[in-house]
């Protein structure tokens, strides 16, 4: 059986990085650049006051007590008049332009201010609170490369340097078809057995979460009439998620139409726990990952296969779950020969990240998703975990661009 890492290699080989276009940088946000940013403008543009004080020659005070003549007051946004003169200060404001000659700025507070003089109580170091032209960005300089996902701080990054649109990554349209004969949307008339299809909702959650564009499909009951007529409009995707359908059952149909012309089956079955049975290949030409039905198995499985896939389509370069290692609360073990996902949630207690499992791990029990903030991933085979040894964690609470 193809190991979680085979398997994510196997489905990433066959999904390409989507073309670029070009955005606004109001729509940018959650977007990933498809280009390298070059800055045309030195940041800041030229040397300023860091502080409200005033702008001196450090010669001039030697010694503390030194008084100088105010000459001037020089706001932001107004250009020095005239270069500094010996034994004279400016009094100037945060974000001023320094002067002509001047080398440091002492701010208020370590001054004493008379009329049309200033004393000095302290001795000035050169450079002393100056935001010299270029010391965050130098003309020229690459400030943000392709891939970069770009949040808040990037945009700041880019408004600064003047560049209102950029090259971004086009967005993965995703389909989403849920199956199976007991499955009803949640505003359906419920009959006994019916099940409520919550991998609709978490599905396209985590699709738009992962910055793609969910298109809904609906839910196919399990023959293949159905679940071709569904299937119809996937052709428009960028990726088909469909849940359910890729057991062993006799109505498990999504691998059987995996097999019909046009299609391709790529693997079937994983090597962890849950999410084992998963079909991948493709339907109607567009990559396709049959995840399975449980809920907690298709959310674990999307975390593992679609959510790369989708960021990958985008240019990203990190499309993994952010891990650490964290300490367990308590024993645990892993019997089973494949790995174990377990749902935590993962806190910090002292100087320790510790974990512990959410409580029941049924891979129909969502709210052990709901509860946690991470999966601890136990190796297969792992007789016994001590109370306070270490797992990896790969968490799955993360921002949210939309
Ligand atoms: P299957 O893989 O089709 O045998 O489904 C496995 C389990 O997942 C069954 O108990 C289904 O009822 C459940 N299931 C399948 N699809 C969904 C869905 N869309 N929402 C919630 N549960 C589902
Ligand atoms: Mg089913």
């Amino acid at each position: 059986m193809l190991s979680v890492e085979k398997a994510r290699e196997t489905i990433l080989t066959k999904i390409p990085v989507l073309p670029p276009e070009r955005v606004s940088l109001e729509n940018a946000l959650g977007r990933y650049l498809a280009e390298d940013i070059t800055s045309t403008r030195a940041i800041p543009p030229c040397d300023n006051s860091a502080m409200d004080g005033y702008a001196l020659r450090t010669e001039d005070v030697p010694s503390v007590g030194t008084t100088l003549v105010i000459d001037s007051i020089l706001p932001a946004g107004v250009l020095p008049s005239q270069p500094m003169i010996k034994g004279h200060a400016v009094k100037i404001m945060t974000g001023a332009i320094i002067p002509e000659g001047s080398d440091a700025v002492v701010k208020r507070e370590e001054t004493d201010e008379d009329v049309g003089r200033v004393k000095i109580n302290k001795v000035p170091q050169k450079r002393e609170n100056i935001r010299f032209k270029g010391e965050d960005i130098r003309e020229g300089q690459v400030v943000l490369t392709e891939g970069s996902l770009l949040g808040p701080a990037q945009i700041g990054v880019l408004a600064s340097i003047r560049r209102p649109m950029v090259q971004v990554r086009q967005r993965p349209v995703v389909a989403v078809l849920a199956t199976g004969d007991e499955i009803i949307e949640l505003g359906e008339e419920a009959f006994p057995q019916a099940i409520i299809s919550s991998n609709s909702y978490t599905l396209i959650g985590l699709i738009k979460a992962a910055g793609a564009i969910p298109l809904y499909l609906g839910i196919a009951k399990d023959n293949k009439a159905d679940l071709n007529a569904k299937l119809a409009s996937a052709h428009k995707a960028d990726l088909i998620l469909t849940s359910g359908g890729v057991s062993m059952g006799d109505f498990d149909l999504v691998r059987t139409i995996m097999h019909e012309e046009g299609n391709a089956l790529e693997f079937w079955t994983v090597d962890m726990k849950p999410g084992k049975p998963l079909a991948f290949g493709s339907l109607c030409g567009v990559p396709a990952i049959g995840l399975p039905g449980n809920p907690v198995s298709a959310m674990t499985s999307f975390y593992q296969f679609a959510r790369p896939a989708i960021l990958k389509m985008q240019g990203s370069h990190d499309i993994l779950l952010p891990r650490v290692r964290a300490r367990i609360k308590e024993a645990l073990e892993n019997k089973g020969d494949r790995p174990h996902y377990l749902r935590g949630i993962l806190e910090r207690i002292g100087d320790d990240l510790v974990v512990s499992p959410t409580g029941p791990q049924g891979s129909g029990i969502l709210t052990s998703m709901a509860r946690g903030n991470c999966f601890m991933v136990l190796p297969k085979r792992a007789a016994s975990l001590e109370q306070g040894s270490f797992v990896e964690c790969e968490i799955f609470q993360g921002g949210y661009f939309f």
